[in-house]
């Protein structure tokens, strides 16, 4: 297949890139790299020791992303592209429905010109918003609680329009819990802009020195060890998942709806002593009060995705942080110091 990937070059998009490519499928990156750098794509070519197609192209500039569709045919899209970062979403809440919003909608209108009617899209588990219980399946109640959230939201409903109104429209909505770890390789993973917002990246940079200590958000939290518990995702099992999404289509059209997660929640505390033991070092802490807008549990009930596309995330705790700690130790500075 020859499959579009926008957002590409970006953590989850260059994991995926290496498993097309090394599926055997003919991939085309298109990204703004507003959140990541071309370098990552180089190293994707490099470890998959095949050729991609990368053209710089904002999603919201119809004529050029029309361009790339006049340049390939594409039998399908990954629609990775997008702003994600809560915070600044709360500060820029225009900003991001213009990008993550509208965007889509571009997309999705140069694709039915094209005829291209077939999009697996990144949704997170955020749309579950403050979740009754856990696990959590996909048919639980949706809500937002931040302008970020929203705008995945909005999407999926917007996809859900469309597939109503075109039958024949084939979409996936991936719904990710918590991706975490990089490429064994060490050569590809994540590189957040300035300090990281999230655990696994924060405690990477403290293990390598970049930050004094690991803050932890709370130990008064319903958790056994009163500290927030998530479903932390290898990033390759997470790519995995679209290439099982992508060649388990069905024929006959609609929208289907994935829980991509282990099904496995662990604390904040469990994440810091598995770190430590992948880089056999201490993470000092210091617990302080909770995060605004943090919830106590979150992790995925995963039935039904294993179930129809056959796919079950195979990396455990150990392994994320053996990974993360291989790429942040070999590029203390990510990409920016190539
Ligand atoms: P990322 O920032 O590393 O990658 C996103 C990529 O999209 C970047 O390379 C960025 O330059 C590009 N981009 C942004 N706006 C664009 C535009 N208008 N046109 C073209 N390119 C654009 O983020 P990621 O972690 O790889 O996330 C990928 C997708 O998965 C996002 O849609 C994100 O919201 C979603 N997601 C991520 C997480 C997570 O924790 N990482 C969790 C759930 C969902
Ligand atoms: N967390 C923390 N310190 C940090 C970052 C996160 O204690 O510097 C906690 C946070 O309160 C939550 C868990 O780690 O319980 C995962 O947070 P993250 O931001 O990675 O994911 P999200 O909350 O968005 O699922």
């Amino acid at each position: 297949m020859r499959i579009l990937v926008t957002g590409g070059a970006g953590y989850i998009g260059s994991h995926t890139c290496v498993e097309l490519l090394s599926a055997g499928h003919e991939v085309v990156v298109v990204d703004s790299l507003a959140n990541s750098s071309a370098v990552a794509l180089t190293r994707v070519e490099k470890i998959a020791g095949r050729s991609l197609f990368f053209r710089q192209v904002d999603i919201n500039e119809k004529a050029a992303l029309k361009s790339v569709f006049d340049e390939f045919a594409f039998d399908s899209v990954i629609h990775f592209a997008g702003l994600k970062a809560v915070g600044e979403s709360v500060e820029q809440p225009l900003y991001y429905y213009r990008n993550n919003f509208c965007g889509t909608v571009n997309l999705l209108e140069v694709m039915e010109s094209y005829a291209v009617r077939r999009m697996v899209f990144s949704s997170s588990a955020t749309v579950y918003g403050e979740a009754d219980s856990v696990p959590i399946p996909e048919q639980s109640s949706l809500s937002a609680t931040n302008p970020y959230g929203r705008s995945k939201l909005m999407i999926e409903e917007m996809l859900g329009d469309l597939v109503r109104a075109r039958p024949n429209w084939n979409i996936d909505v991936l719904r990710y819990f918590n991706p975490v770890g990089a490429h064994e390789s060490g050569l590809i993973g994540e590189d957040p802009a300035g300090i990281p917002n999230n655990l696994m990246p924060f405690i990477a940079q403290v293990a390598v020195g970049k930050l004094d200590r690991l803050n932890v958000f709370g130990e008064d939290w319903e958790t056994p060890d009163g500290t927030g518990v998530r479903d932390y995702i290898h990033v390759v099992d997470l790519a995995k998942g679209h290439l099982c999404a992508l060649e388990t289509v069905k024929e006959t059209g609609g929208l289907r709806v994935y829980n991509l997660g282990t099904g496995t929640g662990s604390s904040v505390h469990e994440v810091r002593k598995a770190f430590e033991k992948a880089a056999a070092r201490a993470i000092p802490f210091e617990v302080l009060g909770r995060r605004p807008g943090d919830v106590a549990q979150c992790f995925a009930d995963v039935s039904k995705v294993e179930r129809e596309l056959g796919w079950k995330a195979t990396y455990d705790l150990d392994a994320m942080c053996q990974d993360a700690w291989r790429w942040q130790s070999l590029n203390p500075d990510g990409y920016s110091k190539v």
